[in-house]
This record gives C-alpha cells, structure tokens and sequence, in this order.
C-alpha cells in the first residue's frame, strides 16, 4: 500500500520552482556532496541549484559557465564530430578502440534536428536510441562503431525519467555492447595531464555507463557495458584529439548508488518539510540539512547561502579543509575557538589541544611579522 510520501510527485514538491533536465551533470554533482539533503533533495524533486538560487534567493542571478571555456569546449567537439566524426575516428583507431575499418557513424543529434519540440526531439532521439542498441545487442552487422549524442532515458521510481546524453559510444563489431566516452577540451599532456581534470570526466562516464546499464536493463537487454571509457582529449597545439581508455568501474558504482538512494530520500524530504509544502521558499530550503564545505563553490550555485549560513553558525567548514579538520578534530566551533584565543579555560583534552596548536600559530605568527 502506498503511504502518502510514496504518493505525492516530485512536481508536487517542486511547486513553483522551476524545472531542470535531471542530466549527467546533475548526476554527477550529486557525487560531489553526497552527505548534502539541500542539494540531493533540489536534485531529486527535478529542479536544480541555479534555479533555486534564481528563483528563490537572488532574481538577478545567471548560472554561467566560463564563455571561454564553453566555446573551447564546443569549437573542440564540432571539429571532431565533423565530416562524419573523421578526426574522432582517427584518435579512436590509434588508440586500438576501434579498427581503422570501424567507420559508421550515427549522429542522433543530426537525425533528430528536423523536429523543433524539443519534449519530441527527445522522444525520437530515445527511440532511435534504443533501436541502435538493440542492434548491438542482437550482433546485428549493421550496427554503427559509433554513436554520437546517444539519448539513454533513465526511469526514476519518482515517476520521472532522466536524460543522460553521452557525447559518444564506441564498439569495435566484434564487442558486445558500446562503452560510454567523453570529449574534453583538456590538454592531454601524457603523465602529466591534469588528474583532477581526468577524474572529473570519469565521473561524467561513470554517470553514462550507469545510464546505459539502466537502459540497457529496461529494454530486457543483457549484454555487460565495458568498465573502461573512451576519454578523448586535446592534442596540445591544435585541435587534434588523442584517446586513451580509462577505468570508470568506480564511477559507475558511485552513479548507481547516487540514483538508488532517490526514493528513499524523497520520502525523507516529506518528513522534513512537511506533507503538502513545496520547495520554492526560502524557509523550506533552508530546513533542509547542508553539508558545506569549501569545494561547494566549484560546483553548486547555492554556495554563497551556505557559506554564509555556515559562518552564522560557526562552522569551520568557511576557514577550508585543514582548519576545518583541526576544529572538527577538536568538536567546536568558531565562537568557541575565539573563547580559547582568548585565554577561556579548555573544557576536555582536545580543547587544551587545539588551543596549544592555536597558541603556537599565534607565536609563528607575531615571530614572522
Ligand atoms: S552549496 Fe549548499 S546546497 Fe550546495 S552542495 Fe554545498 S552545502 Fe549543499
């Protein structure tokens, strides 16, 4: 029997605020904070931390990322999707993730460009590919080495369906089914390519390896989606791209408990708000628990609330990671640090502790200057 936190939509709790696609970068920002209600419950109920910046916070704001960095990144995937992805199949033959006879390509985005709905657009480029991977699946010839712009649908047991668009798929013919693979506009600079830069494009694949299982699944399809994706990055000097295969096994791990916990924590988002309340108020944003740290700024639009949430609260978290982990080590906070600075009489051991280690930065401090 359904309770009536089972019953109730993410719409419904989403009242006014406006939706966003529940895509591979929401996924993957969900990875970044998973101890963070605030962020999953925006997430899960299908709207996102800009709009709820925009809406409920500040009218003015814009999400925006680096115009530069954008237009690096676009300019980088045209010219390898162009001429039938030629320089991509060039990179992906030289890495030996494909063979240099590996050349059919499907673009779904081009397939899908003569309808202008975009909630049409969408339901065709689905169709088309789930027919592609049907194709693959069954050992069909004629399936193509690869897929650009795939459509993989992700049914959520909300009721909604995310949509995750995978910049590629790649299988050589005589593979079971496609990889997940990603275009970056990162300088590829062999062992010296930036890991954090690496790290964040596997997570990226580990959402879309997640959501071709999913999919994979739904259409009664067992065929094992390989754990290493194709990452595809820029040849320093040009727009030339070099592939190279990367382990996402534990990214795709991490994208698949980020989606199973969704019901569980919807339902918990009832309890915390309250039956029939939605989640276009600052009141009802604000009662849900944050997890804040410095990294927030990297990646949530709601960053600048919670900072200042967090410094009214005393949270360490606002000082960064090393001064956060010498207070959390200690179990206080900033009004408490301020007492000890001040000579207040340490109430345990870590206390006395903390207030030593703070006594000797102040000595370093008065020497230095
Ligand atoms: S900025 Fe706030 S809402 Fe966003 S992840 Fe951090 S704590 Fe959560």
């Amino acid at each position: 029997m359904k309770t009536g936190s089972d019953a109730i939509t993410a719409a419904q709790i989403r009242g006014t605020l406006p939706a966003a696609s529940l895509d591979a970068r929401a996924i993957t920002r969900l990875a970044k904070n998973p101890g963070c209600q605030r962020l999953a419950a925006i997430t899960q109920i299908g709207s996102s931390p800009g709009k709820a910046m925009q809406h409920v916070f500040a009218e003015n704001y814009r999400e925006e990322q680096s115009r530069f960095a954008l237009a690096k990144g676009r300019v980088f995937e045209r010219v390898q999707c162009e001429n039938g992805a030629a320089r991509l199949l060039a990179s992906l033959s030289a890495a030996g993730i494909l063979g240099t006879n590996d050349v059919s390509v499907r673009d779904i985005n081009a397939e899908t460009e003569y309808l202008k709905a975009p909630v049409a657009k969408q339901k065709r480029a689905i169709a088309l590919t789930d027919q592609i991977l049907r194709q693959k699946a069954t050992g069909d010839p004629a399936a193509p080495a690869v897929v650009l712009q795939a459509a993989l649908a992700i049914p959520l047991s909300s009721g909604e369906v995310a949509c995750v668009r995978p910049d590629v798929l790649v299988a050589r013919p005589d593979e079971e089914m496609f990889r997940p693979g990603e275009l970056k506009s990162y300088a590829y600079l062999h062992h010296l390519t930036d890991q954090k830069d690496v790290a964040q494009a596997a997570g990226q694949m580990g959402v879309y390896g997640m959501a071709l299982e999913r999919r994979l699944a739904y259409l009664d399809l067992t065929r094992p989606v390989p754990h290493e994706g194709a990452l595809v990055l820029v040849k320093p000097g040009g727009l030339q791209s070099v592939a190279q295969l990367q382990n996402i096994s534990r990214d795709i791990s991490t994208a698949h408990r980020i989606i199973e916990v969704r019901p569980r924590t919807l339902a918990e988002l009832v309890a915390t708000i309250g039956t029939g309340a939605t989640l276009d108020t600052k009141a009802a944003i604000m009662s849900l628990s944050p997890c804040y740290s410095g990294k927030c700024r990297s990646f949530c639009a709601l960053h600048d609330i919670c900072r200042a949430e967090a410094a009214q609260h005393g949270n360490p978290a606002i000082l960064g990671d090393e001064a956060e982990a010498l207070l959390a080590a200690a179990g206080t906070n900033l009004m408490r640090v301020a007492e000890l600075i001040h000579g207040a009489a340490p109430t345990s051991a870590n206390e006395e502790l903390l207030q030593r280690r703070l006594q000797t930065l102040e000595l370093e401090w008065r020497q230095a200057s």
